[in-house]
Parts: C-alpha cells; sequence; structure tokens
C-alpha cells in the first residue's frame, strides 16, 4: 500500500471541533499515515494564534518581563482542547520547561516552535500515532538553511520501523542542536519535505479554502476553484501575489514527482486543487478552460525613454539596465519599441533613488525625452493551454476595450504560459473581472 503525507494548517487545528474533523479525515484513508500539524491558529478573525502568543511571551521575557498572565493563556488553549476531546494527557511538564527555557534563553525560534510540537503530542494521542519529535529529524546548517539531503535520511531513518507517525510542523535543529524554525507559515515545508522523505504518492495539504481560486474573490465574486495547475502556472500567480501555499514547500515535492492536493478540512468532499508537473495527464480534468488564472498587484512604476535612432545605438539597453543594476533595482518587464524603451520597476524599490537614476539615464544615454509614471498595475493571466489556443491575447484585450480600459504595457512571455498587461492602479479590479468573464463564465 502507498502512503500520504498528509499537513493541517493553524485553522483546522484551531479547537476540539476541528482536531475531530481532522481525526476522522485521517481515519478515513489508511495510507494517511504521516501528519504534520501546525499550531493553532485563530477561531475566529480577531483570534490570536499560538505562535504569536507564544512570540509575546518570548518578547516579555526577554525584557525580563512577567509572562505568566499570557503563558496562561497558552495553556488553556491546549488544555480546553485536550479536555473538550477527553482524552487522558497532561501537558504540564511540558509546559513548565518552556517556561523555564523562556526564563534562561528566550530564544524566538525555540519560543515559536512550541506551538507545533504541543499541538503534535496532542494530535499523536489522539490519533493513537507514533509523535516524532522534528529536531530529530529536519535539520539546518548553524546559518538556518535547510540540509535536505540530511534531513530526508533522517527522517527515512526514524520512520524505518514506524507504522505511522505525527511529526510537528514549522521547525528542526541545526547542526549544533539549537532549534530553528522555517519563515512563518513554514509547516507546508514540514509537510513538503515528510512527503519527500516517505516517497508519498500525494501531499495533502488541508486548510480552510477548497484550493486555489481563478480570481481574487475581493474582485470577483464566488470564483471558480482551479482543478489542476502546473507547478509553473503556480509560480506565476504566486509571484503576483497569490497565496495558499508557502514558497519554499514546492521544491522537496516538485524535484520527486509528488503531486499537492490542497485540500478543506471544512469541506473533505471537496476535491480541492491538484498541483502537479507538465507531465500530468490532464485528461482526468473535468473543467478545461483556457486560462488557469488571472492575479493582479499594484504599485509598480514605468520608466519611460525615447530617442530618435535608439535602435541604431548599440549598448543603449545595457547602459539603461546598468544603471538599475548599480542602484539595485530589479526590472519586471521591459517592452522596447523602435525609438522607445519602458521598463517597469516596483515603484517602493525606485522611491529612494528615483531622481538619481533619472540624472542617471539622462547623462548616460542622452535621451530625448524620459519620464516616470507611477500608479501602474500588472496583472498576469496564466494558463499553459493558451500556447496551443489561438485568440487567447485577442480575447483579452477585447475585454479591455469593451469597458474602455487603456492598456498601458503587454509582454508575453516566450513560453506563452502568461500574458503580462499593465493597466492604470484604478482599472486593476474591473480588468479582472472582465477578463474573469471572458474567458470562465463564457466558456461555462
Ligand atoms: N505556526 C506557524 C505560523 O503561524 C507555522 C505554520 O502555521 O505553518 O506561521
Amino acid at each position: 500500500m502507498g502512503n500520504k503525507a498528509v499537513k493541517f494548517g493553524g485553522s483546522s487545528l484551531a479547537d476540539a471541533n476541528q482536531f475531530r474533523k481532522v481525526h476522522d479525515i485521517i481515519k478515513s484513508d489508511p495510507k494517511r499515515k504521516y501528519v504534520v500539524p501546525s499550531a493553532p491558529g485563530k477561531r475566529f478573525s480577531d483570534d490570536i494564534k499560538i505562535t504569536d502568543m507564544l512570540y509575546k511571551c518570548c518578547e516579555s521575557a526577554g525584557s525580563g518581563l512577567d509572562f505568566s498572565e499570557d503563558f496562561q493563556k497558552i495553556k488553556d488553549r491546549y488544555n480546553g482542547i485536550i479536555a473538550d476531546l477527553g482524552i487522558n494527557m497532561s501537558l504540564d511538564d511540558e509546559f513548565d520547561t518552556i517556561v523555564k527555557e523562556l526564563k534562561s534563553r528566550p530564544a524566538k525560534d525555540y519560543a515559536g516552535s512550541r506551538g507545533e510540537y504541543l499541538n503534535g503530542k496532542i494530535l499523536a494521542k489522539y490519533l493513537d500515532y507514533n509523535f516524532v519529535d522534528a529536531s530529530d529529524v529536519i535539520i539546518f546548517d548553524t546559518k538556518g538553511t535547510l540540509l535536505l539531503d540530511e534531513t530526508v535520511k533522517a527522517v527515512r531513518q526514524k520512520l524505518k520501523n514506524l507504522e505511522n507517525a505525527v511529526i510537528p510542523g514549522f521547525y528542526g535543529r541545526t547542526t549544533e542542536g539549537v532549534i530553528k524554525t522555517f519563515s512563518r507559515g513554514g509547516s507546508d515545508v514540514t509537510g513538503a519535505i515528510i512527503a519527500n522523505a516517505v516517497n508519498a504518492e500525494i501531499y495533502e495539504n488541508w486548510t480552510d479554502v477548497s484550493g486555489f481560486l481563478v480570481a481574487d474573490p475581493r474582485i470577483v465574486e464566488n470564483p471558480d476553484v482551479i482543478e489542476t495547475i502546473t507547478y509553473r502556472e503556480l509560480r506565476e500567480l504566486a509571484y503576483m501575489g497569490a497565496s495558499v501555499l508557502h514558497e519554499d514547500a514546492i521544491f522537496p515535492v516538485r524535484s520527486a514527482g509528488i503531486p499537492i492536493n490542497i485540500r478543506n478540512t471544512n469541506r473533505p468532499e471537496d476535491a480541492g486543487t491538484m498541483i502537479v508537473s507538465n507531465d500530468y495527464d490532464f485528461s482526468r480534468e473535468s473543467l478545461g478552460h483556457t486560462i488557469t488564472g488571472i492575479a493582479g498587484k499594484k504599485g509598480f512604476s514605468t520608466i519611460n525613454i525615447e530617442k530618435a535612432m535608439m535602435n541604431n545605438e548599440i549598448g543603449f539597453g545595457m547602459k539603461v539596465l546598468n544603471i538599475l543594476y548599480n542602484n539595485g533595482i530589479s526590472f519586471e518587464h521591459m517592452p522596447s519599441g523602435i525609438d522607445t524603451m519602458s521598463i517597469t520597476v516596483d515603484s517602493s524599490k525606485l522611491a529612494p533613488v528615483r531622481d538619481k537614476v533619472l540624472a542617471e539615464i539622462r547623462r548616460e544615454v542622452n535621451p530625448d525625452h524620459v519620464d516616470i509614471e507611477d500608479g501602474i498595475a500588472i496583472l498576469a493571466v496564466v494558463g499553459r493551454r493558451m500556447k496551443n489556443t489561438r485568440g487567447t491575447v485577442a480575447r483579452v484585450f477585447a475585454s479591455m476595450a469593451h469597458a474602455r480600459i487603456n492598456v498601458k504595457l503587454i509582454d508575453q512571455g516566450s513560453s506563452e504560459l502568461n500574458v503580462i498587461i499593465g493597466v492604470s492602479e484604478n482599472d486593476l479590479a474591473e480588468a479582472i473581472r472582465r477578463i474573469y468573464d471572458m474567458f470562465i463564465n463564457s466558456e461555462s
């Protein structure tokens, strides 16, 4: 029998009721043998995550302040879950150890890691699974970089004779034995590492949404869920700000050819989104829209340069890009004409060196005209099927034209995986809605 690595996020384990759902999901499939929990997250919108409560205690401890009241709230949450589930266990010794440690050595990563550690203890007991401390198997170098090979070896060694295991997410230890966490949301990364190490047939990432949405629900009402997305498409959309998964959670599974399935703990009947590599058998999909997703981001500026006969001047582009390079600015897009060049950059990065960059461009390439336009939004229309479909770009622009939206920039990567459009920030939401209508509503 194959196995599945399953990770449950903080909202999936925020209280006893959520624990029950997680229990039922795990027990409904005997392949769900390796479980990675987050710390208890928010139960309601202005609730506080356990991880944040722990950071607060650590900060107080670091300033020599009393944190017993705040720590009591953490204890109450865990004890509430234990009592409500009716399991016979006590975390009192663990709580004492944490308080002692925070008083003598208030280290932020140690503090943050305890949320997952304690939750893992409860979940293992509740499921009757083995508990494996992540600090025994997830290994970082002394600078805090994950050592993937060593980690995979340690996980395999540890799990060799175990039927099942709960391995807390988010943390591990350095080669010197110091507790170290990933960046926030890092339990996703632990899940991906475990999936790799146990050669899982799938990495299920259980959260509180039924997968990636085609567009931002704050912009498009009730958007469709993306059924299947490739790793490359996901990267394009994530770069534009669409996020569900920690960025570093992709590599360990992608390199091992393991698909990720984003699932909803509160709606386990939903299939969720499958994240797959290019060689996946896409014929299994039921929906087949031309595009996979749309995402947009505000906060860009374009530097527009004009110079007669620019195309004859060898090294013109290089000189301009060198100026950006020397000022520490990376560029996003650079569409150009015969005598014009337009470079899109992040406005906040440009701000501190704006006048300097303009002066240097004037001095180095002596343009007829140079200006900077702010308030640009970039939107990406992403889809692996665009490559084999004629008329996609025409439809994108028809939808802009009908809405009288002025397109300021167009870029289509050579992979034909996405079309990038620059519009005024004020037009971004409407542009996304129009494209959604054109490709999703009218293709349904
Ligand atoms: N508990 C950690 C956080 O709040 C890690 C995670 O949930 O993945 O960021």
